[in-house]
């Protein structure tokens, strides 16, 4: 099945559809429509799909999230890249039209995407030690699994836990030593995420550096490739921190019922996760005690706090 605006290659553009959604996406930015009317008037004007089913906020939203509208497309670090499709819209309404989603997934409390609170290491397996992933399970719900060759005998349900270490994150917040202690953690590691946007703005100079001096023969090609391998390698974690460092401008002031009610009526998600695992250093998670239980086990984790 193709995309909506381009031909099944994926790369030519269909113009009167593009001109659809170029008109969709002004709707959304301009006139300030809902995403839900934008989908109705598509399919009111525009027609349906391509599936010939009516446009939907879901299928709408994930047509107009998808960088090849722009002629973009995603590379391994997760940038934005030049693709092969044809652009359908500009650049900048693109961005506009991300910033726009972002904004309302944080707005309404809906997640199209689940975000574990303890992805990217942050839960292990208290047998094997090493981290748990997170997984959807058979029956649609979420969960953290040990996929650990020679192990994987730890699942755990994700929301309950999640909704648990979220709870004893706020409480811990509540004691004011803690809360400096979580000051001193974001400090640090917002003068790394510094350290790491200067280091990626003198990336193109030390690689123009690289290839003169390769040019001059001041370099063997072994020599120059394994340079050019370590600069790629720190540039991957610089842009780890600098992420990193643009979650930790989203955090509020750090008071107890500043944070209190930033949880509860404000932050996403993704920024509950930022909090959590400023707090939490490692969440250490056992096997099911009792074979296929659904009770939630206390028991079953520990927490280590950073
Ligand atoms: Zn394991």
């Amino acid at each position: 099945m193709r995309a909506y605006g381009h031909e099944t290659d994926g790369v030519t553009a269909v113009p009167e559809e593009a001109a659809h959604l170029v008109a969709a996406a002004k709707r959304l930015l301009d006139d300030e429509q809902t995403l839900a009317s934008t989908a109705d008037w598509m399919t009111e004007v525009a027609g349906p799909t391509v599936s010939g089913r009516p446009w939907s906020p879901t299928t709408l939203r994930r047509r107009l999230r998808n960088p090849a509208i722009a002629g973009l497309r995603e590379n391994a670090d997760g940038e934005l890249v030049k693709g092969p499709a044809e652009p359908l819209i500009d650049r900048a309404t693109f961005d506009a039209l991300q910033e726009l989603f972002r904004r309302n997934e944080r707005g309404q409390g809906t997640k199209p995407k689940h975000v574990h609170y303890l992805s990217g290491g942050a839960g292990t397996c208290a047998l094997c030690t090493r981290p748990l992933v997170p997984r959807s399970t058979a029956n649609g719900g979420r969960g953290y699994v040990c996929e650990a060759e020679g192990c994987g005998k730890v699942r755990i349900s994700a929301e309950p836990l999640d909704e648990y270490i979220g709870e004893r994150v706020i409480a811990r917040l509540s004691r004011p030593a803690n809360l400096k202690r979580l000051a001193a953690v974001r400090d640090r590691l917002t003068a790394d995420a510094e350290k790491a946007a200067r280091f990626l703005d003198g990336l193109q100079g030390h690689k123009e550096e690289l290839a003169r001096a390769y040019g001059k023969r001041d370099l063997t090609l072994a020599e120059f490739k394994q340079a050019k391998a370590a600069l790629d390698e720190e540039r991957r974690a610089a842009m780890a921190w600098a992420r990193r460092g643009k979650a930790l401008e989203e955090l509020p002031e750090l008071t107890a019922e500043g944070l209190e009610a930033w949880w509860q009526d404000t932050a996403g998600r993704e920024q509950r996760r930022t909090l959590v695992q400023l707090v939490v250093k490692e969440v250490r998670v056992g096997p099911a005690t009792v074979r296929g239980s659904r009770r939630f086990d206390e028991g079953r984790f520990d927490i280590h706090w950073r």
